[in-house]
């Protein structure tokens, strides 16, 4: 760093960002975090994130989704760090993984079997492999706005209206398999089954699309979706990497009472530790044990990884924490409502109280499309805002809620989001 920009830092995250732009692309090592927030983050505990500068943030981004019993839980904490004092990575099998399988098993209540994986993303593309394997075909179909990891095969952005490659560098080709459909609407799905039906090998959703508006299905639609692929012989899978462990145990496949043939899980299940899963029926996962269809990975299933697992698992059953989930976010729900209103703001709050979505304006919100008729720039705005007052969001719009949320930090949170609202007023005027 030049001797002139030092003088000019103004703060110890700016030095650090500044030293982070030299080393590191956009001084980040994932394009999700291009957007910011950018203070530089020095510890985290519970709800609150604390910055190099020593200000203090309610945290409703929680890493993306991992932190669901907010942040370094010690039950995990304390597991892991006994479980790895035995050893990290044995190149073989080993007790702690049979027991973190057979939890998720039992916790979840469906799924037959379980391979670990380090990222969601491995988990989609060893569900897709499955999915492919099983049917002997190639196609699937997956929906505008759901994201399913950033490989070339399943990264999609829409562009003038066209949905394709999403980055630079992207094989197009490799999405010549996909077809890409808005969400939510049953003729459509039911019309593309028709045509295409025999060409298909999978269907993958986020059962509940998180990622773009947090927009729950619509009543019918993944019964008519599960009905459609049993038909035709196409594998069902559900990505609840987002969803899984947050919205209940059972996760999605739970909440709507719709089973798919295969499951990917990640992020909540293993208290903020790097863990995934792909998981569902005997029949299908078991090709993957023939070595018929191929999954690998150094460091799947670590001792880090499955002491993580189970003692996230444990704790998620054995304490229950999602009434209290639901219960502040229900609470912060109807509080930022309650102050928007107050200062005769249009916000618009949306979603289930574990995850929401924030946003101006006023439509019926079913698929990526009708979210776009809101105010998505203006709330991005506002997240700049709320972050620079010590609530931690990104500006897309979703919040999410831990088990360490409580009356505290709502009434914090609630109090800085006031006061937010009031200057940024002020200041769009
Ligand atoms: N699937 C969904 C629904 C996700 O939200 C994500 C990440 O946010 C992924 C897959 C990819 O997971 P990872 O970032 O762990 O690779």
């Amino acid at each position: 760093m030049a001797l002139h920009e030092q003088s000019q830092l103004t703060s110890r995250s700016d030095e650090l960002r500044l030293r982070a732009l030299e080393r590191a692309p956009g001084g980040v090592h994932s394009n999700v975090r291009l957007r910011g927030p950018h203070p530089f983050i020095r510890s985290a505990k519970g709800a609150w994130l604390f910055d190099a500068d020593g200000r203090d943030y309610v945290d409703y981004l929680l890493g993306q989704g991992p932190n669901f019993l907010g942040h370094a839980p010690d039950a995990v904490v304390h597991a892991v760090f006994d479980a790895c004092r035995s050893g990290l990575v044995y190149g073989g099998q080993h007790e702690l993984e049979v027991e973190a399988a057979e939890l998720v098993c039992e916790v979840t209540g469906w799924p037959d079997m379980v391979r670990f994986s380090t990222s969601g993303t491995e988990a989609v593309q060893a569900a897709l492999r499955l999915a492919r394997a099983a049917t002997g075909r190639t196609e699937i179909i997956r929906f505008q706005g759901h994201y399913h990891g950033w490989l070339d095969n399943i990264l999609t952005a829409e562009r003038d209206g066209a949905w394709g490659v999403a980055s630079q560098g992207q094989v197009a080709a490799h999405l010549g398999e996909s077809h890409i459909l808005p969400w939510n609407d049953a003729d459509l799905l039911a019309a593309e089954f028709e045509r295409y039906g025999d060409r298909l090998a999978a269907v993958i959703m986020e059962p509940i699309m998180i990622n773009a508006g947090v927009i729950e299905p619509r009543t019918g639609y993944l019964e008519k979706v599960r009905d459609l692929c049993t038909k035709h012989g196409v594998v069902l899978i559900f990505d609840e990497v987002i969803s899984g462990f947050r919205i209940g145990l059972g996760g999605a496949v739970q909440r709507y009472g719709v089973t798919p043939d295969l499951a990917t899980y990640g992020k909540a299940f293993a208290g903020g530790f790097p863990v995934a899963a792909v998981v569902g029926r005997g029949d299908l996962m078991s090709r993957l044990g023939t070595g018929e269809v191929n999954h690998s990975g150094t460091f799947n299933s670590s001792v880090m990884a499955m002491a993580a697992v189970r003692a996230t698992l444990r704790e998620l059953r054995d304490e229950t924490p999602y009434v209290r989930v639901d219960e502040h976010g229900r609470a912060l729900m109807a509080g930022l409502l309650d102050v928007a209103a107050r200062h005769d703001v249009p916000l618009r709050v949306a979603g289930l109280p574990a995850a929401f979505h924030v946003s101006f304006g006023d439509a019926e919100v079913t698929d990526y499309k009708s979210l776009q008729q809101l105010d998505l720039a203006r709330y991005e705005q506002l997240a700049g805002a709320l972050v620079d007052n010590g609530i931690w969001l990104t500006g897309r719009g979703v919040w999410y809620v831990s088990a360490a949320h409580g009356a505290h930090e709502l009434e914090v949170a609630l109090n800085r989001f006031d006061e937010t609202l009031g200057e940024w007023k002020l200041k769009v005027r």
